[in-house]
């Protein structure tokens, strides 16, 4: 038995860093320059003994401001519905943004699983901005870096219901 996940977040949070780490190849293109994902990107992804597949979404360099543009919500939207369980990524460092609010609504309004998770939580930085995702009311948020490779045991712990 295998599942779906799909990693939503606002652009640059690093929805592709942690897909290449979890699929284990540089597949998602991964830049500074918010909104570098053209295109949503499936892969194969293992993290201990479990296997799933994974969809990295898009990110778009008009998606700076305080609304989600169209296309980026359609996006998501396509992403939720193809699975299984949804990793909701924000940025520890940058906080809480009116984007992340936005996409949490919509993944509130939803019935798919949300596994939230805040990102760049290397360091002491970073509990602040994961506490500061409490509010977004879809549970405690785990606290992960994608680039270190920190937070993997409880991420772990998270999908195992799913696998
Ligand atoms: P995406 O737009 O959500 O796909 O974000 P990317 O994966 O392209 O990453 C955006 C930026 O954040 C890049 O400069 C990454 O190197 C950086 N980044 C990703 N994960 C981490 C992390 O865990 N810690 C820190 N400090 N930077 C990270
Ligand atoms: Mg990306």
């Amino acid at each position: 038995m295998s599942f779906t996940l799909a990693i939503v977040g606002r652009p640059n949070v690093g929805k592709s860093t942690l897909f290449n780490r979890l699929v284990g190849k540089k597949l998602a293109l991964v830049d500074d320059t918010p909104g570098v994902t053209r295109d949503r990107r499936e892969g194969d992804a293992r993290l201990g003994d479990i296997h799933f597949k994974i969809i990295d979404t898009a990110g778009f360099e008009d998606a700076s401001g305080d609304v989600l543009p169209a296309r980026m919500r359609r996006q998501t939207e396509a992403a939720i519905a193809a699975a299984d369980v949804c990793l909701f990524l924000v940025d520890a460092r940058a906080g809480i943004m009116p984007l992340d609010e936005e996409i949490a609504r919509i993944l509130r309004k939803d019935e798919t699983p949300v596994i939230l998770a805040a990102n760049k939580c290397e360091g002491k930085q970073g509990e602040a901005g994961r506490m500061e995702a409490f509010r977004l009311g879809l549970g405690e948020p785990l606290g992960i870096s994608a680039e270190h490779g920190e937070g993997t045991a409880d991420l772990y712990g998270a999908l195992l219901p799913f696998a």
